[in-house]
């Protein structure tokens, strides 16, 4: 049976740790990593009923959106309800993995699952994130470069879009001159060297850098490798909040949020004035998204789709856009679909389950 490492290692590599807010608390919240997996719950908060459910289950692991640990824990005494599921969890040996922020902020994540249910096209992330790419830059002579080429994209570098094995490539001519305790690959002690190189220049994700630079150092034939890393500001346009896209057709804006009722199963919609313009550019944001309406505006998006907007904030959209206020759990329940695709498509030895809780805390009268 798969340890509940390996199922981390597998999530980890959809949606990286490193992508997830300052603030926030993805990861591994109870349970060892090294114990083998009886079953995955996936569910949107990992509250009591949530464990109860994996108990039942026989789901010895609970896969969730939100991390039930957030601002920490100053005692264990059962006074409140995150007390009350973590004691729960580690009592019955429950294993509870949280990924939340970063998955919000991968391509291929909640916003995209969004999205796909609307059936948007040509998608962008709304807000790339900046400075998470690196470009690392090394001297290799001719007869090693494509090896380390080689080495370099294995360990994710390379990498742009729907690109790999991206590099540019110069030759050169490096010197160096190695000193009596030196072992050079090529040349003798002392003696001034020139070497006919090429400069190789690749740019990967920052969160891969010790990879990269190991894959490196390993494929390098030289004992003193010359290279730089430089942080890039670029956008990347693969991580980042929010996503936009186009509907197929346009459509008018009543029937477009009875659509959005339909295709986010919701009930009821909290939505800023009619303009009394078609929809044809859409903005969503899974959970609380007000941060982002400039970014949807400057976008020139129609509506944005999102949740948790406060009474002020809908005077922000000012007319220049359709804000719809869909509700948090609303709008990131389908994330619980999108986790059971991923995993079941991967681990067949264990079930993987939806959770049948629902944990929206919101009701509706
Ligand atoms: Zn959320």
């Amino acid at each position: 049976m798969p340890k509940i490492k390996e199922v981390i290692a597998y999530l980890e590599q959809i949606a990286p740790p490193f992508y997830q807010e300052s603030y926030d608390n993805s990861g591994l919240i109870t349970g060892h990593p090294e114990q083998e997996v009886s079953g995955i719950l996936i569910s949107l908060d990992a509250i009591e009923s949530v464990v109860e459910e994996a108990i039942q289950r026989n789901c010895n692991l609970i896969v969730a959106h939100h991390p039930i640990v957030f601002r920490g824990l100053k005692s264990l005494t059962g006074k409140h309800y995150v007390e009350r599921t973590v004691i729960k969890a580690i009592k019955q040996d429950i294993a509870i993995y949280a990924i939340h922020t970063n998955l919000d902020h991968v391509y291929r994540g909640v916003n995209h699952k969004i999205s796909q249910r609307l059936g948007l096209q040509e998608l962008r992330i709304l807000d790339p994130k900046p400075a998470t790419l690196h470009k690392l830059v090394t001297f290799v002579p001719l007869p090693q470069a494509e090896s380390l080429l080689h080495a370099l994209s294995q360990a994710g570098a390379g990498h742009i879009g729907n690109y790999q094995n991206c590099s540019f490539q110069v030759t050169g001519t490096g010197t160096f001159q190695p000193n009596e305790q030196a072992n050079p690959h090529i040349g003798e002690r002392g003696k001034l060297e020139q070497v006919e190189e090429k400069r190789i220049e690749v740019i990967f994700p920052a969160y891969l850098t010790a990879k990269v630079l190991a894959a490196m150092r390993e494929a390098h034939p030289y004992e003193e490798v010359a290279y730089y890393v430089q942080t890039l500001v670029n956008d990347n346009q693969e991580v980042g909040s929010g996503m936009v896209g186009t509907l197929p057709k346009p459509m008018e804006e009543k029937a477009f949020l009875q659509f959005l009722k339909d295709a986010m199963q919701v009930q009821v919609i909290r939505h800023t004035q009619w303009l009394g313009q078609p929809i044809r550019t859409v903005a969503v944001c899974g959970g609380a998204g007000s941060f982002l309406l400039g970014k949807a505006i400057r976008q020139k998006a129609d509506v944005f789709i999102t949740s948790d907007f406060k009474y002020h904030e809908f005077f922000e959209a000012d007319r220049r856009i359709l804000v719809a206020d869909i509700g948090h759990y609303e709008s990131e329940v389908f994330t619980k679909d999108l986790l059971w695709e991923l995993l079941s498509e991967k681990f067949v030895n264990f079930a993987v389950h939806l959770a049948k809780a629902n944990t929206n805390p919101v009701f509706y009268f």
